[in-house]
């Protein structure tokens, strides 16, 4: 049996170590999550395997790492200071604050039903904090609200030190902070949230030919990770809801708990970031760059080096959170299975790939000296294989520690035993997890056997 509801998912998040509400001891922070010890292993895995699809098993990608504090003209000229805005409603009964464009009834308040709620106005999404000890109207820089600006703006930088050609991309992950008017369902909307962003310069012309192949690559890619094709749906914007910089945007959305919503965003961002830093530089006199005491503008144009043809490159963006890709693949893993004895095991069936913990070494009894230390030995040298994090598991209690190990998804589990001991040669047991089947194992081959199970 698949999710039923998002509660249960929350549940066994807070439970077993993926995820926390930030300064839960003081009563929270709206929007904002903390990721324990099985939810950082699981994103960074998913980061990797990101970071291997784009960047890595490719050759026309390069890779940054752009700062988080943003000065405030890249956002005045990016247009996100003017148009970065979601249209905000009150509930002139409840007093409630909502986003209009995601009230779950067209002019109905969420909360109390009522229907008089005042014309929507637009609420500018960015966080503005000061930089530096002068607190005035002027000292302000924003955290930066998506990633994608940290690229444009280091597009020259990077050309000139890499020789890149076009079509090349630049990616990039990292933190960007949206001060959304209602976060909800629970990692699905944040004010900080992580963000996995490729911005793809192709040739003016060629970018409708490259939005096709980017949506197609980025679907193969969520399949490969475990997510099925009957979950996900890909929805084109209309016109009218197309952000600011946008020619065209295909979403990639889930079947979520709360409904089918964006894990993706695939934009056609045309030539407007890149072309309007060049132009905002040289109205304003801008030196992006001092040489030699001379200075000069920062031009993000392209020269074809065959045709002569000069021009601003346009832009393919996909766009992926962390959170709402981590989000989906907990719910595509999450499995309720009822046992020949009536009881039900929780088990997420994450791939191998991305399975928090790869295997768990358990040793039967907690206070025997040589099984501790047998275990010890064998974790170790799994450790060192270098395929992800090995948990040992010390607690003496086999069957709540498979449920555990069920319930974060780790693929295997090695129990070290009293025959493990007694036998020449010696055995574990290692369980797997899918089949919940137990096979012996000898000591002597347990590496070799973990490597060739993580290389299929
Ligand atoms: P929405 O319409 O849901 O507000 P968006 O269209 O504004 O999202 P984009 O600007 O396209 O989102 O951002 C790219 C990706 O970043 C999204 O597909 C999503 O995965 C992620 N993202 C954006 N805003 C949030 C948020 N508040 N919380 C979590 N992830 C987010």
């Amino acid at each position: 049996m698949a999710l039923k509801n998002m509660e249960d998912l929350v549940a066994l998040c807070k439970r077993r170590g993926f995820i926390f509400q930030s300064a839960d001891i003081y009563g929270g922070l709206k929007g904002v999550y903390d990721w324990g010890p099985i939810g950082v292993e699981l994103k960074n895995n998913v980061k990797r395997e990101w970071w291997s699809a784009m960047v890595y098993n490719r050759d026309d990608v390069e890779g940054l790492d752009a700062a988080i504090l943003t000065n405030k003209l890249v956002l005045r000229y990016s247009g996100h200071e003017d148009t970065f805005s979601d249209p905000l409603v009150d509930c002139k009964k409840c007093k409630m604050r909502m986003r209009e464009d995601k009230l779950k009834e067209k002019g109905v308040c969420d909360y109390c039903g009522s229907t008089d709620l005042t014309e929507p106005r637009p609420f500018n999404l960015m966080f503005k904090t000061t930089v530096g000890p002068i607190v005035d109207d002027e000292s302000y820089a924003y955290l930066r609200p998506e990633t994608a600006q940290g690229i444009f703006t280091n597009f020259k930088n990077v050309m000139d030190t890499t020789s890149r050609k076009i079509p090349f991309g630049i990616a990039q992950i990292g933190k960007a902070f949206r001060n959304e008017i209602t976060p909800r369902n629970f990692i699905f909307r944040v004010r900080e949230l992580e963000q996995m962003e490729l911005e793809f310069f192709v040739k003016p012309g060629e970018d409708e030919q490259w939005h096709k192949y980017w949506i197609d690559t980025r679907k193969k890619f969520w399949i490969s990770m475990g997510l099925s094709e009957e979950n996900l749906h890909f929805e084109v914007h209309k016109k009218e809801d197309l952000s600011h910089y946008s020619k065209a945007t295909t979403d990639i959305c889930y079947r979520y708990p709360h409904g089918i919503d964006e894990m993706e965003g695939i934009a056609n961002r045309t030539d407007f970031d890149l072309g309007s830093h060049t132009k905002n530089q040289s109205e304003l006199g801008i030196t992006a760059k001092v040489k030699n005491n001379q200075h000069s503008i920062s031009e993000f144009s392209y020269t074809d080096v065959a045709t002569g043809q000069k021009f601003v490159p346009f832009v393919i963006e996909p766009s992926a959170g962390v959170e709402r890709s981590c989000l989906a693949l907990i719910c595509e893993a999450y499995t309720e299975e009822t046992l020949d004895n009536g009881e039900t095991r929780i088990v997420l069936k994450f791939k191998k790939n991305i399975a928090p913990i790869k295997a768990a070494v358990i040793p039967l009894a907690k206070n025997n000296d040589q099984l501790v230390s047998k275990a010890t030995e064998i974790k170790n040298e799994l450790q060192s294989l270098g395929i992800g994090r090995i948990a040992f598991e010390n607690t003496g209690n086999i069957g709540k520690a498979y449920r555990k190990h069920d319930e974060i998804g780790t693929p295997l589990c090695i129990t070290v035993d009293f025959e493990t001991l007694e036998q020449n040669p010696q055995t574990v047991t290692v369980r797997n997890r899918d089949t919940m089947e137990q096979i012996r194992v000898p000591v002597s081959e347990i590496a070799s056997y973990i490597q060739d199970f993580y290389k299929k």
